[in-house]
């Protein structure tokens, strides 16, 4: 099998060329080189393909044929022609392999967050251990704080509501889209509220219950939103008109004729 074959079934879709494969009974060591293309800057973005020195970084991998998998990466650092740039020199990063001071690939660092997201620290630390892959954790609770959180675009029709962070004491304000959580706000001041909804004048409904901070917060960080009651708020409101009206002609009820 060629090079150019084993490093599209290991590394598809990367642009770095297999040098050597070891497999042994623990492990599948693989020697890659970074292509010959110009690789960006890390301190201004110029790409160059001026060559100051090559030096070897070892990343550990997705596991490969039950095996640990380390990529052995013939790295270079590369002279940069901006001459405003700060660096003169930086070392080259391989898209979609590399980062950084990483020692883990991209592909490892993107597994491990996403098992670290379902399953938490301790779980998915366990789980990495049965798939011989090293880590612990801490490194996946580190890896859930490092992802920025996604953009909640815009969100012209939002829905508003309380939850108790210590039940009788610490109260805490989320925010929501369609069928989704838009952001959590750390009370349930008015002011608070008034503050997000001045960053989100694309806001034109807000559905909340009759808290009366909803309702302020509402009016002076909103003033374009229309305010509604929600579904659920609705049907209660019925249910305890539906009761008074027929509290006050109880007399009028006559008892069901007897079925036979
Ligand atoms: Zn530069």
């Amino acid at each position: 099998m060629g090079g150019v074959q084993i490093a599209d079934l290991l590394l598809p879709g990367i642009a770095v060329e297999v040098d050597q494969l070891v497999l042994t009974d623990a492990e599948v060591r693989v020697a890659v080189l970074s292509g010959a293309v110009p690789a960006a800057c890390s301190g201004c973005g110029r790409r160059s393909s001026t060559v100051r020195c090559c030096y070897q970084r070892t990343l550990a991998d997705r596991p490969a044929a039950g095996r640990r998998e380390r990529i052995e990466l013939r790295a270079r650092r590369l002279v940069c022609g901006n001459e405003l740039c700060t660096r003169r020199t930086s070392a080259e990063q391989v898209p979609a392999l590399t980062r950084r001071y990483a020692r883990r690939t991209v592909a490892l660092t993107a597994q491990l967050t996403d098992v670290a997201l379902f399953l938490g620290g301790r779980p998915g630390a366990r789980l990495f251990q049965r798939m011989t892959i090293d880590t612990c954790k801490d490194t996946l609770l580190r890896l859930i704080r490092t992802p920025p959180l996604p953009s909640s675009g815009p969100v012209p029709h939002l829905g508003v509501d309380e939850f108790a962070v210590q039940r009788g004491r610490t109260y805490a304000m989320i925010l929501m889209a369609t069928h989704r959580p838009v952001d959590v706000l750390v009370d349930r001041a008015a002011a608070t509220f008034a503050s997000w909804l001045r960053d989100h004048p694309e806001v034109r409904i807000i559905c909340r219950d009759r808290a009366g901070s909803f309702r302020d917060g509402a009016q002076a960080g909103a003033p374009q939103a229309r305010q509604v009651a929600d579904a659920w708020h609705l049907l209660n409101n019925l249910a305890q008109a539906v009761e008074r009206v027929i509290g006050r002609h109880r007399a009028d009820l006559r008892h069901p004729p007897h079925l036979p």
